[in-house]
């Protein structure tokens, strides 16, 4: 596919259009320097969020000890419940840093999401492992056994063990009352055992522990696991003597060296709203969502977001008269109705015609565009983008630094990062930008380059189990 044209003409834009785009432009930019201060923000919250006190970032122990050997082995269930699937997963561990995976995926009802009742939640869940298994042993499980579960629920959850799972509050649009501020282990396991299931809910994993466990698997220079999708985050491994919160948490026999995951929810950042560019929209988008003050770093960056955000730039501009006058703009008033696609979908589209920027428009909106007003949307999507992939790695960034990393790779996964056009590049020029390193035209070749994670919640989400097994195996909490 040929690369979509970053430049286009704007000769034929009229002036009060082009200030438009100027604004639009002027608010969205975030500047290098800007870049290194929200770092040195990030990495002191960091370390407070470590603290027994505690922050605005909840940087949750992720109960996995050890980096994995690569010789784990034996046959795992994984599931992860994601916004739109769930997906259920059988993981045979090679032993030799190598994995096979027999997947299915089952897409989750349209409402679960905002369901009233949560039992709905895991009855789904557990009757889609039901019709898995079914599948996969039609001669049924071997008697006596139970298959061990790892459960990636990408969600904040406070764990004073690896297979608890306490709900801080819910993210990404989710909102079923009743499970936060408790366990979901034993919520899943009851259903499994309304149905009989031979599974055993091993261990409760974040996405991004999961996609750092998975990657080191297998390369050996990974530092960082992050999400950019519906969601952001990231994991790393700290020392555990610089882990206050940890104190008296540990048994005494753990060797102060020993290294512990900590998924950061650094989605959190800057709830209190001290450095990050805020623009009108994203006031908008945090007052309107279900919890407000809440995700400040996400709802800036992730893929939930950034069509809505677009959208609300967009219905401002036309109730100030500048763009789609005499057109009925109900659709567009519908919030969400832009999923991420569309900023994804418009910034594909070559710039001289944006002929796909038409069709979306005319289809899913029924608005007539104009040439001109295509413009404005392409650069609109352009900005919006760029932005986020750029304040997203100062997560990455404030990590590396507060653990000393100067080389290593970030393993990546999500829908923004594997399908946002040029998002690789920009998230890479941010991290230039942040470290004055010089140009390369190839991204593997920067000191801390970010490179396709291995499947975090599957593979990953087995190979914790296998550690997890292993470790209780030797007595060990
Ligand atoms: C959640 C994290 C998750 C991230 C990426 C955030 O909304 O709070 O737990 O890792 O999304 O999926
Ligand atoms: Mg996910």
């Amino acid at each position: 596919k040929k690369p979509p044209t970053r430049k286009g003409s704007m000769v034929d834009v009229p002036a009060d259009l082009m200030q438009q785009i100027h604004g639009l432009e002027a608010i969205f930019t975030v500047s290098g320097d800007k870049l290194k201060a929200i770092v040195k923000h990030f990495v002191t919250e960091l370390n407070k969020g470590l603290t027994k006190k505690g922050g605005n970032i909840p940087m949750i122990p992720g109960w996995v000890m050890e980096h994995p050997t690569g010789k784990e082995s034996g046959d795992y269930l994984a599931i992860d419940l994601g916004g739109t699937n769930l997906r259920v997963v059988l993981v045979k561990l090679g032993g030799d840093r190598t994995f096979d995976t027999t997947q299915s995926k089952y897409k989750l009802p349209n409402h679960i999401r905002t369901t009233k009742n949560k039992d709905e939640l895991w009855a789904f869940i557990a009757d889609s492992l039901d019709t898995f298994i079914k599948e996969e042993y039609p001669e049924g499980v071997p008697k006596g056994s139970k298959l061990p579960l790892g459960f990636t629920f990408s969600y904040p959850a406070s764990q004073d063990k690896i297979n608890e799972g306490i709900l801080q509050r819910w993210t990404k649009g989710f909102d079923i009352p009743g499970i936060e501020g408790h366990d979901v282990v034993p919520m899943l396991q009851t259903e499994l055992a309304k149905r009989n299931l031979p599974i055993d809910v091993v261990a409760l994993i974040n996405d991004t522990v999961g996609t750092l466990v998975a990657s080191l698997y297998t390369d050996g220079e990974t530092k960082m696991g992050c999400i950019f999708g519906t969601g952001v985050n990231g994991a790393y491994y700290d020392v555990v003597s610089d882990v206050e919160k940890l104190e008296e948490r540990l048994a005494d026999d753990i060797p102060k060296e020993s290294l512990m995951a900590i998924n950061c929810e650094y989605g959190s950042f800057d709830n209190e709203h001290l450095v990050l560019p805020r623009t009108k929209y994203d006031v908008m988008v945090d007052e309107q969502s279900p919890r407000p003050g809440q995700q400040s770093f996400e709802k800036m960056t992730s893929g939930y977001y950034l069509g809505e955000l677009m959208r609300l730039a967009l219905v401002d501009l036309h109730s100030q008269g500048f763009i789609f006058k005499n057109q009925d703009i109900t659709q567009l008033q519908k919030p969400y109705v832009m999923d991420t696609s569309f900023p994804a979908r418009i910034e594909e589209d070559p710039f001289e015609n944006l002929e796909d920027t038409d069709d979306l428009f005319t289809n899913e909106l029924k608005i007539k565009t104009t040439s001109v007003e295509r413009k404005l949307i392409r650069k609109l999507a352009e900005v919006i983008g760029t932005r986020a992939a750029r304040i997203s790695v100062c997560g990455i960034a404030a990590v590396c630094q507060k653990r000393g990393y100067e080389t290593g790779h970030i393993a990546a996964d999500g829908s923004v990062y594997n399908l946002y056009p040029g998002f690789k590049e920009k998230a890479h020029a941010g991290l230039r930008d942040i470290y004055g390193w010089a140009e390369e035209s190839d991204f593997s070749k920067y000191p801390i380059s970010i490179v396709p994670a291995e499947d975090g919640s599957g593979a990953g989400a087995a190979i914790i189990a296998a550690l997890t097994e292993k470790r209780l195996a030797k007595g060990l909490s």
